[in-house]
This record gives structure tokens, sequence and C-alpha cells, in this order.
């Protein structure tokens, strides 16, 4: 079974520019999209960003047992859809789940082999003024996103290893390495599609 990696880090910390990063040089790792009752932000794409849901539709996904994890994250329901998740590991291809700290400890449960890193920011209030500078959270909205940030970072001691977020470049490197990627990596830049995290 291909290797399930779960990136944490606060709201705003860098995790969705890092991702996209690591997965333009390694095209064969599979980025699970989430469902989430979160309004789209200017520029998101249904079924890219997100799978946007009501909460009505959520909650009957729960009930369905269609999540493999979910949670609450300020105000809004997120959850990792199960099957594709399932899918890909079972084609043995290496799954990247971009979830906040509850989602990851009740993957944590589900999957003790799976690999855990937390993305941190140099400091809080580098994350705050990169929180304010996205510009499409409301003043309560980024109390409540600096509020979980504080509880994210007090976790630091249950991941399996820890990133900060200061250089995008370095971070990036620094992500290829935890993940074991670079020495795996074949040469034409991309990589196998038989399991580089195995
Ligand atoms: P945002 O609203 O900024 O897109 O995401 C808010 C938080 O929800 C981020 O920390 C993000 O990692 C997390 N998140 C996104 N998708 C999921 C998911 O499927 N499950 C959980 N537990 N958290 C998620």
């Amino acid at each position: 079974m291909a290797r399930l990696t779960v990136i944490t880090g606060p709201s705003g910390v860098g995790k969705g520019t890092l991702v996209r990063q690591l997965l333009h040089r390694y095209p064969a790792i599979w980025l699970s999209v989430s469902a989430t009752t979160r309004a789209p932000r200017a520029g998101e794409v249904e079924g890219e960003s997100y799978f946007f849901l009501s909460r009505e539709d959520f909650e009957r996904q729960v009930r369905d047992g269609g999540f493999l994890e979910w949670a609450e994250f300020a105000g809004n329901l997120y959850g990792t859809p199960r099957q594709p998740v399932e899918r890909q590991l079972a084609l043995g291809r290496p799954v990247l789940l971009e979830i906040e700290l509850e989602g990851a400890r009740q993957v944590r449960r589900t999957f003790p082999a799976g690999r855990q890193l937390l993305i941190k920011p140099p400091s809080l209030e580098e994350l705050e003024r990169r929180i304010r500078w996205r510009g499409s959270d409301s003043e309560e909205a980024i109390r409540c996103r600096l509020e979980r940030a504080r509880v994210e970072l007090a976790a630091e001691a249950e991941f399996d290893a820890v990133l900060v977020n200061a250089d995008l470049g370095e971070a990036c490197e620094q992500l290829e390495r935890l993940m074991d990627l670079g020495s795996k990596k074949p040469p034409g830049g991309g990589l196998s599609a038989t399991g580089p995290l195995d």
C-alpha cells in the first residue's frame, strides 16, 4: 500500500502554495479534494479547490460514512471523501491530504502508518499578516483562524516532522526531503507512478 501523507498547518501558513509546487514537480502524487460547506473564494473551482456542499448534503454524507474524516473549522464543515482516497491507495499512488488538526488526528487513528507533517509560520504576527493580505475573511473569521492557529501550533509534538515556511523554495525542498522524494526522482524530473513514497 502506498504511503498516505497528511499536511497540517494554520490557515494562511502557505500550505496550498507549497502543495501546488510539490504536485507540479511530482505529478504522480494524488491530492485529495475535500468537501466543505464554506462559500467559494474568488477563483476557487468546484471539484478542484473543493466540493462545495450545503450543510444538509454534508451532514447526509457524514451519516452515510462517506468521509474518511471531517471537522468543523471557523464555522464551516470540511471533510475528506473516503472512496477516492481508498481507491488511489489501492492503485499504489502516494496520497496527500491537506487538512486541519482534528482531521489529522482522526486519520492518525485510521492510518497509523501514514506520515503527518506540520507546517509552521515564522511567527504568529507573520501568519496574521498573511491572512489579512489574502483579504477574503471577515474580522470574526480572522480572529477564529488565529485562535485555531495557536491550537494547531501547540500540537507540534504529535507530528512526525515540523517544517517552518519562511522561504517558499526552501520549505518546498524541505518538504520533498521529509516525504523522501528527492532521492527517488527519476532523471526526467517526474515521479514514477509505481509508488515513490512506498
Ligand atoms: P480554508 O477555508 O482556508 O480553505 O481551509 C480551512 C482549514 O480547513 C485549513 O486548515 C484546511 O487545511 C482545512 N481543511 C481543508 N479540507 C479539509 C478536510 O477535508 N478535512 C479537514 N479536517 N480539514 C480540512
